[in-house]
């Protein structure tokens, strides 16, 4: 459990996570029922292109194991065809609500703060027509739904639980070259919600100390609960051979997998980059190698879809890398275990999920040592870390697993043991009792 959540200890005068707790294990209570906010995106949505990624997958993961835990789910997202019923059950205890809020389609993310007050009036609309009291708190997920939790939660008299998943003051200070950076109108918002939210929800102790120093938020509000994996679908299975056999790919190929949204922010340039590199000073591995991108445009990435095409053309690799469209996470989870290890050479990377799953898979990963993938990877254990995103440094260490072909094999072990310690039930534990917390009599924030 320490693992999974453990307060901003490090500050001096932070009480810990757990001694706090039994202060208020007495009457401490988990709650009933949360109203989880996605405006900007949806759990029933295809993680890996536009505005579905890792932020869908922890919420439909999360809200699964709360309500295992007994805790009921509501999730409430924007209508975005006009085909959608107004709930869907995801699962036992997990209810999807569709927000009418703008037009259904053509809405950018860009564009969605225009919505938020019609967003809210959904929500409160939803809420009204329960009992006082239906819902016991508020998590809401990324500055969007941060300010319609705000307002919630405020007029509910319940907490607010917010996850920044990613802050815009982190992202514009590790902006890949020519990338756009995040407007200030978000900057404010985000501050705003800082401000709200009872508990700031932080992916690692990394996450945290950037909260309170880009946003002044205090340690006593801020929790680190690491997400997690989905065990039984990433794990080893059959193993490579199988799962390349089921891919049709070559039994005796080095493989360095790039999965994930496309976008300049996640860096795929640096691969193909690294790879050109790699052919350039040994053209006889060309035969034996597959470079697959698995994934679709995203962000920045919207503008230029076609622009890793074209870098791939340029490099004059085309022929070794394969594009392959975003895959549901069964299929995924066999280009992990083919790969013969899963590169991440984010700009910035809240936590990086692909790299947990790559590793449950048994397949080792080369990540920039950047946000999160630090606790991700361990770094010459599990995997490697890389300082920087100089293509050079990324070819360097891809020639280790041409030239030690055992070394796949060794750290992929190592790898699925790590990964082992990130299932979605301590993450979901961990944010119980969170909820818990913030939720005990007494800290219950003054219904206005
Ligand atoms: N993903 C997927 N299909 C794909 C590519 C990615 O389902 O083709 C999922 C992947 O399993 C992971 C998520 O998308 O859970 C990406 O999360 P990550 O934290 O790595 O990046 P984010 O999208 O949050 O920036």
């Amino acid at each position: 459990m320490s693992q999974h959540v453990a307060r901003l200890g490090r500050r001096a005068g932070v009480r810990p996570a757990r001694a706090l707790r039994r202060r208020f294990s007495g009457y401490s209570r988990r709650p009933r029922r949360v109203a989880m906010l996605s405006v900007h995106t949806s759990p029933l949505h295809q993680p890996g292109t536009g505005d579905a990624g890792g932020m869908n997958v922890y919420i439909v993961e999360l809200s699964k194991r709360l309500a295992e835990l007994g805790v009921e789910v509501e999730i409430f997202t924007r209508a975005t065809t006009g085909a959608l019923p107004p709930t869907v059950d995801l699962a036992p205890g997990v209810l999807v609500r569709h927000v009418d809020a703008g037009p259904y389609e053509g809405l950018a993310k860009e564009e969605l703060p225009a919505q938020l007050c019609a967003f809210t009036h959904g929500v409160l609309q939803a809420e009204a027509s329960h009992r006082p009291g239906y819902y016991d708190l508020v998590h809401s997920h990324y500055w969007l739904s941060g300010q319609v939790g705000w307002l919630s939660a405020e007029r509910w008299g319940v907490p607010l639980v917010h996850t920044m998943h990613t802050m815009a003051k982190v992202k514009n200070a590790a902006l890949a070259e020519g990338d756009t950076p995040e407007p200030a109108a978000r900057i404010i918002g985000e501050t705003q919600v800082v401000d709200a939210a009872q508990r700031l929800i932080a992916n690692t102790a990394e996450e945290a100390d950037e909260l309170a120093l880009h946003y002044d938020a205090p340690a006593d509000r801020i929790e680190v609960v690491h997400p997690g994996v989905n065990l039984d679908l990433f794990r080893r299975a059959d193993g490579r051979a199988a799962a390349r056999r089921r891919l049709g790919l070559p039994q005796d190929a080095v493989i360095p997998l790039f999965a994930g949204r496309i976008q300049p922010l996640k860096a795929p340039d640096v691969l193909l980059r690294a790879v050109a590199v790699l052919l350039e000073q040994d053209p006889g591995l060309r035969d034996r190698l597959v470079v697959p991108v698995v994934g679709g445009p995203s962000g920045t990435g919207l503008a230029k879809p076609e622009h890793l095409h074209k870098l791939a053309a340029r490099l004059g690799i085309a022929d070794v890398v394969r594009f392959q469209p975003p895959v549901g996470q069964r299929e995924l989870a066999d280009w992990y275990r083919a790969a013969t290890t899963l590169v991440t050479p984010s700009y910035s990377e809240s936590f990086g999920l692909v790299a947990i799953e790559a590793q449950a898979c048994g397949t080792p990963v080369v990540a920039a040592a950047v946000g999160g993938l630090p606790v991700a990877v361990r770094d010459g254990v599990t995997g490697f870390l890389v300082d920087g995103h100089d293509p050079a440094d990324y070819a360097r260490v891809l020639r280790r697993f041409v030239d030690r072909p055992r070394l796949r094999r060794s750290l992929g072990e190592a790898a699925a043991r790590h990964a082992e310690a990130f299932g979605w039930g301590a993450s979901a534990s961990a944010m119980a009792d969170v909820y818990a917390d913030v939720t005990a009599p007494g800290r219950r924030p003054v219904h206005v």
